[in-house]
């Protein structure tokens, strides 16, 4: 799927550089309608930089003292171009060339590497075409209710449903706001219906507004997904899983569990820690239930490897239902 957009993407650059042409174009025609001399102007430094890189090449005697003279009347000018534009309220850079983005000039590379804005467009394409983009339109920070958390503790933990969860989401911003700088993982668990999923995808549409490539999967999917890798040698679909900037593997326990099931997750996840690459699990299961659901090895890496946040309280599903 990534490949697949290379050609969509380049096309968006090619259009933004043909309209800022077009723009610079108009800019162009007006000043030239209502300024000419800038216009004048422009043509002579023009002329004056062709004289320079001509007289460069040949042997003057006195090359140096020309050239440094050339270039002071280029500054001159330069600056009479820009003291007329802004005299008469336009701004200096009237006449160049606008970028989206100044650091690749809207081309998407610089060299051979990618630029970052080539990535933010590439997540909002893929973003666009996933069943995630309507999840989450629902799915955000701006529709988390904590009313749904009780803030009496009557239940064994040290704090109240209510406390527990809004250090859970305290927690969250901070994952999303250090995204780039720590190398945390996070394992949600607890019952079903306290609002790990709901989180998940918050924090899934705070870090692909920000550009991150984030990969939804739960774990049913995530399985049918490494089969395809392994049988049908999806590279494609590997790579996605692998270098991804944060997958989520939601409803960790609920997939049909086997060997292959067992080692192929488990090289997933080693894989990605020893890339660095950020996962969050959730799961309806404690700790110990996990322990006997997984092998010790995939127990002690998710537990190892991830910040633990038990999620309790009334099932909000049911009190939807009742409402
Ligand atoms: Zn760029």
């Amino acid at each position: 799927m990534i490949n697949s957009h290379h050609l969509e993407i380049m096309k968006i650059y090619e259009d933004i550089r043909t309209k800022e042409q077009d723009s610079l174009r108009k800019r162009r025609a007006e000043i030239e309608a209502k300024l000419p001399e800038v216009i004048e102007i422009e043509s002579t430094i023009g002329k004056l930089c062709i004289q320079m890189s001509l007289n460069a090449l040949r042997n003057l005697e006195s090359r140096e003292e020309y050239l440094r003279e050339v270039k002071e009347n280029i500054t001159t000018l330069r600056m009479e171009k820009s003291e007329l534009l802004v005299s008469h309220g336009y701004s200096m850079d009237y006449l160049e060339l606008k970028y989206h983005c100044s650091k690749c000039k809207d081309t998407g590379f610089l060299g051979k590497e990618k630029c970052t804005c080539y990535k933010q467009k590439l997540v909002k394409i893929y973003y666009t075409n996933s069943d995630l983009s309507s999840l989450l339109q629902k799915n955000n920070f701006d529709n988390f209710n904590l009313n749904y958390y009780s803030s009496i503790n009557n239940g064994p933990e040290r704090f109240s449903p209510r406390e527990n969860i809004e250090n859970i989401v305290s927690k969250a911003w901070g994952f999303i706001k250090n995204f780039n700088t720590s190398d945390e993982n996070l394992l949600f668990y607890g019952n079903s219906g306290t609002g790990k999923t709901f989180l998940s995808h918050c924090i899934a549409k705070e870090l692909l507004d920000k550009g991150y490539f984030v990969v939804y999967k739960t774990s049913e999917d995530l399985i049918k997904s490494l089969k395809e890798i392994k049988f049908n040698g999806n590279l494609e679909l590997e790579e996605h899983l692998i270098n991804c900037d944060l997958l989520i593997i939601d409803d960790l326990g609920t997939e049909m569990s086997s060997d292959f099931s067992k080692t192929e997750l488990f090289n997933l996840l080693n894989g990605k820690l020893l890339k660095g690459k950020k996962m969050l699990v959730s799961t309806n299961y404690a700790l110990d239930g996990l322990t006997t659901m997984y092998s010790e090895r995939i127990t002690s890496r998710l537990i190892g490897n991830f910040d633990l946040f038990k999620f309790y309280g009334n099932d909000i599903r049911l009190q939807k239902k009742m409402a």
